[in-house]
């Protein structure tokens, strides 16, 4: 098996087989031995290159980060260090960068239905942009008109994304000026609109759509005289490669790109890219607790699972490629388990694997946005721990210098 975008199977010393190189085995290995299985180990190298990629895809865009899929206090601080800005939804994400040193001014908030509570704990920090769908919302911020600044979120549906976000939240064209006029009355300042697509949306258009649209709209606000708005927010929703089709970023990103080219020029452009930038930098380790024959094929029963950092496979619909960190020889049937005592913490079912010993070590890849943020500690499993990799500047110039005082 090969895993793409990965480091091509090599055979060790003795004839292994593996999908990843030597170093990573005894990375794998001696992390194992040090910490105990289950861990996920979060590659910051990843995290970089990842933001890297989509602001070379993106020329001009300012991309925040959406906090939601991986809330670690290394992501924020990788980031943060390559210049990132944040989008924030909850107290909790809000207190999280703030903890971390983040200006506020980088920041933005997108839930879009909030408590009076969580509008204030955001301005207080300092983050001064917040997201409504409707009236109702609109007029939470009457108080507020002299600090905050909203977007109007449009909803675009997408039943093929693997979570339509436009379902739960936006509003329709007819519903966003009727918005921004209600805005106006009220003294209320609207900066723009924004819009998710849906999430590993795979089809480039729906963002072109989207981004037509919300441009029509735009220059209809302008038209009618209201207010201008000068921000278009694009989103989350950029895809990864979970199998062996890849996704090039860049040549995914060119439609977009001429897309958000016939925006006035006046209009600043940010998205909010989640699962694109954390996917790959996580690689789960579990180790298999016990096994059993059951119907000709052989259950191993790991230390993670569905209820843990697997949580994906049911709150993300997701397909994580997973394999033994080596093996040799045969593969046979099988099917992996997690711990808990309930049926339905499988993790894979009907897939071929090498035949295993207690103790040996499983590898799941891509498994860095939506798996430990959704992990749970049922049945006293206690979650994976995250131990984080390649966290600082490799480039010494840019390490802290230490004077000694002679
Ligand atoms: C979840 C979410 C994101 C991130 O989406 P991805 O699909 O992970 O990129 C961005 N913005 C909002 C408002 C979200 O709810």
């Amino acid at each position: 098996m090969s895993v793409s975008g990965f480091a091509p199977s090599v055979a060790d010393a003795f004839g292994a087989q593996t999908t990843s190189n030597t170093t990573e085995i005894e990375l794998i290995e001696s992390l194992a031995r040090r910490y105990g299985a289950p861990f996920l180990m979060l590659d910051c190298d990843i995290v970089r290159h990842q933001y890297q990629a989509l602001k070379a895809a993106l020329p001009g865009v300012e991309l925040h980060f959406a906090l939601k899929p991986l809330p670690h206090p290394a992501v924020v601080s990788t980031l943060l260090a390559e210049g990132a800005c944040f989008d924030l939804a909850t107290t909790g994400e809000v207190e999280l960068v703030r903890d971390l040193g983040v200006p506020a001014d980088k920041t933005i908030h997108t839930h879009p239905i909030k408590r009076d509570r969580d509008i204030r704990d955001a301005l207080e920090y300092g983050c001064k942009v917040f997201v409504v769908d409707n009236i109702n919302e609109l007029e939470k911020f009457i108080p507020y008109r002299d600090e905050a600044e909203l977007l109007v979120r449009l909803s675009f549906r997408n039943p093929n994304a693997v979570s339509d976000l436009s379902k739960k939240f936006g509003c329709s064209e007819e519903g966003a000026y009727a918005i921004v006029t209600r805005a106006a009355e009220l003294g209320i300042t609207i900066r723009g609109l924004s819009f998710h697509v849906g999430s590993q949306t795979l089809d480039a258009d729906k963002y072109v759509h989207a981004i037509n649209r919300c441009n029509a709209v735009i220059r209809g606000v302008a038209e009618r005289g209201l207010p201008v708005l000068k921000v278009l927010d694009i989103g989350g929703g950029f895809p990864v490669s979970y199998d062996d089709n890849t996704v090039d970023i860049d040549s995914f990103c060119a439609p977009i790109r001429s897309a958000l080219a016939e925006l006035p020029a006046a209009v600043a452009v940010i998205a909010e890219p989640g699962r694109f930038i954390v996917a790959p930098a996580m690689t789960s380790v579990a180790s298999v607790m016990g096994q059993a024959e059951r119907d000709g094929e052989t259950w191993y029963y790991l230390d993670d699972g569905i209820y843990g950092s697997f949580s994906g496979i049911l709150f993300d619909h997701g397909h994580y490629p997973v394999d033994a960190l080596y093996w040799q020889g045969e593969r046979f049937p099988s099917v992996l388990a997690g711990p808990t005592c309930d049926s339905i913490d499988v993790i894979a079912e009907k897939i071929m694997l090498p035949k295993l010993n207690n103790g040996d070590l499983i590898v799941g890849r891509m498994m860095g946005a939506y798996t430990s943020a959704t992990a749970t500690e049922f049945n006293f499993f206690r979650k994976a721990q995250i131990i984080v990799l390649n966290e600082f500047m490799h480039d010494a110039s840019l390490a802290p210098v230490v004077t000694l005082e002679v």
